[in-house]
């Protein structure tokens, strides 16, 4: 009997090894680089950075600056949540920058190293065979060695009746895009963190009156913010304080209905301002991958290693802890020496396979849409053109108009014989903005013959928005 044991013990110690030994060989295998498993014509890029923020560019900084070709896919919000703050003074190494600009700098920089530039938004990650599949949003795939996901976060919504409703017409989520609308009005912002802070700073030099809503019993926000608020005379806060519906007129926001201590309470205001948290973004996550209950993506405790091998994750997408442009730009670079790793651990070499190298198009080669200013220009242009016509409504400090522009030139372009379209700068075309009552930005206003026939408020993916138009050319 104890014989029989002795052997059964053996045979499992013996197994165990060959199970030890079989596996690593087995990933190895899984992840060593072979041109010859390429399909033909496929793409392939050695890192594949998802997000334009500052973790992105820090990560293609690195890929970059190592010599392995890295492309950033930037995404919808190019420059991610920066691009809304006004000065940040909190980036190590910066007194004081515009949020915009310190991002500039970061992709400049980036670029200047080589890292090249994709202002497209992959769809999906596909994770059932490797070199990693990508799908971008307008169809096309690209293959990855790896894959650093810094696609950041979007603002949380309140999901309250009215929201939806008047969403980009009286209630958003981007008081520097938008303040200058609220010149002499009233305004709500929501929230108790330092994002709300600075909205209400932010709207402080154009509205008249700004309450802070909290729905707690104080700020969650930095010490300092909170100091700087005594300078707002216009600035009040209102603790314990739930919004529970939005309402107005059909077309603008003229009310809310707020809970305060308890107590319902009707406030006429023109618009709500939403400061309330974040959401990570997602949606190209491959099947599988772990999130944590609040949905960031869960990364190793040694490095920023996802759980799936090859695709590492930096920045707010996997922080709901620290979420600071400066950490994230540190996750990126940590990614960044982690996916330069990982592509050396494969035996790809690069100066052999420089043929299948992805590049991306660069958008530019559509034409940039023709400014206009004020309504005697509009209607001589209106004159001459029997086409459909879009006028883009837009701000430079507007990550949402600087999201649709490419996208409303691409489709004028390709439908250049029968639409034409023009931009007009929401901050000095304000004759234009009068006569079509735009009442935030980025607004999209469909004309024909002289008469609006369709408008969206929305940032729209460019199948989205090229059904959109294709309506009305049939
Ligand atoms: P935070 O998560 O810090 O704050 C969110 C606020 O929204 C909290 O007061 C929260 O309330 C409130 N909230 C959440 N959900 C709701 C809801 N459904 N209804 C009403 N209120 C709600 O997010 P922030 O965007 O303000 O900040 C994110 C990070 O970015 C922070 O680390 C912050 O420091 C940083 N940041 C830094 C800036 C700077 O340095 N210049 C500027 C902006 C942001 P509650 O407290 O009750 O949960």
């Amino acid at each position: 009997m104890i014989k029989y044991i002795i052997i059964i013990i053996m045979v499992m110690a013996a197994l165990y090894g060959l199970y030890k030994l079989y596996l690593p060989k087995k990933a190895a295998q899984e992840f060593s680089y072979n041109q010859q498993t390429m399909t033909k014509n496929a793409l392939l890029v050695p890192i594949a950075i998802l997000g334009g923020g500052p973790a992105g560019y820090a990560a293609g900084l690195y890929g970059a600056r190592a010599h392995v070709h890295t492309v950033i896919f930037e995404g919808p919000y190019p420059g991610g949540q920066l691009m809304k703050t006004s000065h940040v003074e909190n980036w190590p190494g910066i007194q004081k920058q515009l949020g915009s600009d310190i991002m500039k700098g970061c992709k400049t920089q980036a670029e200047s190293f080589g890292a090249q530039i994709a202002p497209y938004t992959v769809k999906k990650i596909h994770t059932d065979s490797w070199p990693y599949k990508l799908t971008l949003l307008d169809g096309s795939e690209v293959f990855a060695l790896s894959v650093i996901i810094a696609t950041g976060a979007s603002p949380r919504k309140l999901t309250i009746p009215g929201e939806d409703k008047y969403w980009g017409s009286g209630v958003t989520t981007c008081a520097i895009c938008d303040a200058p609308f609220y010149k002499d009005k009233s305004v709500i912002v929501v929230g108790g963190g330092d994002s709300a802070l600075e909205e209400a700073m932010q709207l402080a030099p154009y509205a008249k009156d700004i309450m802070i809503c909290v729905r707690g019993e104080s700020f969650r926000g930095a010490a300092a913010m909170i100091e700087r608020l005594k300078q707002y005379p216009q600035i009040h806060t209102s603790f314990k304080t739930k919004v529970l519906e939005i309402k107005g007129t059909g077309t603008l926001v003229n009310a809310v209905t707020l809970e305060i201590n308890g107590e319902k309470v009707e406030r006429a205001i023109d618009g709500v301002f939403l400061a309330i948290g974040h959401i990570p973004n997602t949606s190209c996550m491959p099947e599988g991958m772990r999130v944590d209950s609040l949905g960031h993506i869960i990364i190793s405790s040694e490095s920023r290693e996802t759980s799936v091998p090859g695709i590492f994750a930096a920045g707010d997408v996997s922080d709901h802890r620290y979420r600071q442009a400066g950490v994230a730009a540190g996750d990126g670079i940590k990614a960044a020496l982690d996916a330069i790793a990982f592509v050396g651990s494969t035996g790809f070499i690069e100066k052999d396979n420089k043929k299948i190298l992805y590049s991306p198009n660069k958008e530019g080669m559509y034409t940039a849409l023709e400014h206009i200013l004020t309504t005697a220009e509009y209607e001589q242009k209106i004159a001459q053109d029997n086409k459909l016509v879009l006028l883009d409504f837009y701000t430079t400090a507007c990550p949402s108009c600087m999201r649709m522009m490419p996208i409303v030139e691409r489709v004028v372009f390709e439908h250049k014989d029968a639409v034409v379209g023009y931009k007009v700068d929401a901050f000095v075309g304000a004759e234009l903005m009068k006569k079509f009552v735009v009442p935030g930005v980025p607004t999209i206003v469909v004309i024909r013959n002289g008469n609006e026939i369709a408008r969206t408020k929305d940032t729209m993916t460019y199948q989205d928005f090229n059904a959109f138009i294709t309506e009305f050319i049939k």
